[in-house]
């Protein structure tokens, strides 16, 4: 298991005013902070991160909603960080997600869920060279 994640703090929770509490509850969880930037994605951006969900039918919504505000894109370190992760978001679906969960307390709906989070070390790491490069991230040792 590796010991990097790639999370993402999405528009609606910056624009509804959550940034901070987000970010606590990251630092609470035990995660550290590799790298963290505040961009703003362009359209072309958002499919080409999200490219493995080009033929799902929620792709354009997905990446409309992607590019229309400020992310917070983060390398996270904890010791089996991906799952860490996301059991400390919980569901795709905020009805589902447990109590406690980030998109619990702070997404909205389905597609506007509040944070993003890789789902294999594989993918964390395809995810952190996306917006990161080698340089930009912290070492702990
Ligand atoms: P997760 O972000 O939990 O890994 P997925 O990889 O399945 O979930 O989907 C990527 C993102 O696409 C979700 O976080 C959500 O923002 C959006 N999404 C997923 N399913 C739907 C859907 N049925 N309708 C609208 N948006 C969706
Ligand atoms: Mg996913």
């Amino acid at each position: 298991m590796g010991n990097k994640t790639y999370a993402m703090i999405k528009p609606d929770a910056i624009r509804n005013g959550h940034l901070g509490k987000i970010l606590d509850c990251t630092i609470s969880a035990g995660f550290k902070i590799l790298g963290a930037k505040l961009i703003r994605m362009t359209k072309a951006q958002a499919e080409g991160f999200y490219a493995i969900h080009k033929e799902r039918p929620f792709f354009n919504e997905l990446t409309t909603f992607m590019s229309s505000g400020q992310t917070m894109v983060l390398a996270l370190q904890k010791e089996n960080a991906v799952s860490a992760w996301r059991t400390t978001i919980g569901a795709t679906n905020p009805a589902e997600a447990e109590e406690g969960t980030i998109r619990k307390e702070f997404a909205t709906s389905l597609s506007e869920n509040a944070v993003h989070g890789a789902d294999s070390d594989e993918n964390a790491k395809i995810e952190i060279g996306f917006f990161f490069t080698e340089s930009e991230l912290i070492s702990y040792q």
